[in-house]
C-alpha cells in the first residue's frame, strides 16, 4: 500500500532534540556565528524555522522542572511522567512510544545521540524502565523488547559501548548474530552499508564536538546522514536525533562547550533539512527537552555580550585543563588554546588553582576547568543562574509537509501525541494542543 502525499501526513519524520538548548542559548548562538556583527545580524537557521513553543514541566510532586527522562518520555509517548522515569507513568504502567507505533505500522526507526544511546533522551523513545540509571536494562531492551517479530530499532548510533558490551552480556555480539553491522569508528561508519546498524563510538558519551578527533569519532551530522541513508524506504521512517551535550556544557557553565555542541547539532539539523528539501515527503522537527543553566547574555549590570572571547578558545576548558596537567609546560597548553591575552590577575588565578592541592588528579582537573570557565564567562559577560535545569518553555522548529500542525504553543506531551498520531497513520492536526489530557 503506497502512502499518499498529504500535507499533514509526511512519509518520514526526523525529530531532533537539542538537550538543554533554552531560548537564551539559541540567541547567543546567533551572535556567536555572526563573526563581524555590526548592525543587523544574519538570521540563523533557527530563526528561519521557528514555529512555536512547548512546555517542559514534569509530573514530579511540587517541582515544575523536568529532567531529560521525563521530558523525553512526554515527547516520545504523549504522557508526562515524573523525573527519572523512562517510558512509564508514575505507577509503572508502560507507555507506548512513537518508535513502537511507527514500527508496528511498517516504518523503519532509528536513534542517534552524542551521549550514550542508552542515555535518558534516546531511552525515552526505545525503553521502559523505572530509573534512567538502569543503563544495562535499557540497552538490553533495545535487543529483547520486540515489536511483533521485529527489533524495535533499525539504527542506533552514538556512545555507550560500556552499556552494551559487558562481562555479563555482549549485545554487540548478539546484534551482529542477528544481522546488524556493529561498528566502532568513523571509517567503519563510512564503509558499512547495512540497513541495520549498532554504532558505538566511545565507552560513554562522545567527546564534546570541539574536542573530537574527526578521523575517529563521527560528527552528529555524519551519524544523522548515515542513519537517514539506512532508513530511507518506501514505507517511511521515524528518526530521533539528539544533540546530547549542550546540556552537559550548560551544567558546567561552560559556554565554549555549549556553543560548540550547538554548532554540531545545527550541522545535523541542516543535513536533515537538506534531505527533507530533496525528498519532499519528510517533516523535520527540532526542539529542546528543557533549558539548562539559566544562561544569560550579559551579567552583573554589564549590558554587552562578547562572543569573540568564546570563539578565541579552541578546546573545552575541561580538555585544556587536562592538557595543562599532562604537559610539562602548562602555560603553553593555555596559550595554544586561548587566543586572547590573559591578564596578570587571570594568570594568577589559574596558577593558584594549578598549584593548589586536590584529593585526586581528577578533582584538580575539575578545579582548573571551573577556573577557566569562570574566566571565559567573565570575559564574554555570560551569566548562569543555576547548575541545574530551568523551567521555562522551549522553542519548536519545523520544516516540511505537516509543519502547520506544529504551529503555536503546546504541552510537550502533545508533541508525543502528535508524533504517535502520525506514526499510526492519523492526521497530526487531530490532536488539539489546548485539550486537557
Ligand atoms: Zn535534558
Amino acid at each position: 500500500m503506497s502512502q499518499s502525499i498529504h500535507s499533514t501526513s509526511p512519509k518520514n519524520i526526523i525529530f531532533m532534540i537539542a538537550d538543554g538548548m533554552g531560548v537564551a542559548l539559541v540567541s547567543a548562538y546567533r551572535e556567536y556565528v555572526n563573526q563581524h556583527a555590526d548592525g543587523l545580524r544574519q538570521p540563523c537557521i533557527y530563526n528561519h524555522h521557528l514555529v512555536g513553543q512547548q512546555s517542559t514541566y514534569s509530573f514530579d510532586g511540587w517541582s515544575t522542572i523536568t529532567d531529560s527522562a521525563a521530558s523525553s518520555t512526554a515527547m516520545a509517548t504523549g504522557s508526562k511522567t515524573a523525573n527519572g522515569i523512562i517510558g512509564q507513568d508514575k505507577d509503572g504502567q508502560r507507555l507506548e512510544s512513537v518508535v513502537e507505533v511507527a514500527k508496528a505500522h511498517g516504518k523503519k526507526t532509528g536513534l542517534v545521540a552524542t551521549a550514550e544511546v542508552s542515555h535518558a533522551t534516546p531511552a525515552g523513545f526505545g525503553a521502559h524502565v523505572a530509573s534512567r540509571n538502569d543503563y544495562f536494562a535499557i540497552a538490553d531492551q533495545y535487543f529483547d523488547d520486540k515489536v511483533g517479530d521485529d527489533f524495535k530499532l533499525d539504527v542506533m548510533l552514538g556512545g555507550g559501548r560500556h552499556h552494551f558490551i559487558r562481562p555479563d552480556r555482549n549485545l554487540g555480539y548478539e546484534f551482529k548474530k542477528a544481522g546488524y553491522d556493529v561498528i566502532h569508528t568513523h571509517s567503519e561508519l563510512a564503509e558499512s552499508t547495512n540497513s541495520q546498524v549498532l554504532g558505538l563510538f566511545s565507552e560513554f558519551g562522545l567527546p564534546m564536538a570541539i574536542d573530537r578527533n574527526p578521523q575517529v569519532i563521527p560528527s552528529l551530522k555524519e551519524m544523522t546522514q548515515s542513519a537517514i541513508k539506512r532508513l530511507d524506504n518506501e514505507q517511511g521512517f521515524f528518526l530521533m536525533v539528539e544533540g546530547s551535550q549542550i546540556d552537559w556544557g550548560a551544567h558546567h557553565h561552560d559556554i565554549v562547550a555549549a556553543m560548540s555542541e550547538i554548532a554540531d547539532f545545527t550541522a545535523a539539523f541542516e543535513a536533515a533539512l537538506d534531505f527533507a528539501k530533496a525528498d519532499g515527503d519528510t517533516l523535520v522537527i527540532a526542539t529542546a527537552d528543557h533549558a539548562t543553566g539559566g544562561m544569560t547574555m550579559g551579567v552583573n549590570e554589564v549590558a554587552s555580550w562578547l562572543p569573540e572571547y568564546i570563539r578565541a578558545v579552541t578546546q573545552t576548558p575541561g580538555k585544556i585543563a587536562k592538557d595543562m596537567l599532562l604537559s610539562h609546560d602548562w602555560m603553553q597548553s593555555l596559550t595554544d588554546n586561548i587566543d586572547f591575552t590573559l591578564s596578570s590577575t587571570e594568570l594568577n588565578q589559574i596558577y593558584s588553582t594549578y598549584q593548589q592541592n586536590a584529593f585526586t588528579p581528577e578533582q584538580k582537573r575539575v578545579n582548573l576547568e571551573d577556573t577557566l570557565c569562570e574566566i571565559i564567562d567573565r570575559r564574554s559577560n555570560t551569566g548562569w543562574t543555576t547548575g541545574d535545569h530551568t523551567g521555562e518553555d522551549v522553542n519548536v522548529y519545523a520544516f516540511g509537509p505537516g509543519k502547520e500542525a506544529w504551529a503555536g504553543w503546546r504541552e510537550n506531551s502533545h508533541t508525543g501525541q502528535q508524533l504517535k498520531a502520525w506514526a499510526a497513520g492519523q492526521d497530526m492536526t487531530s490532536i488539539d494542543p489546548f485539550e486537557a489530557e
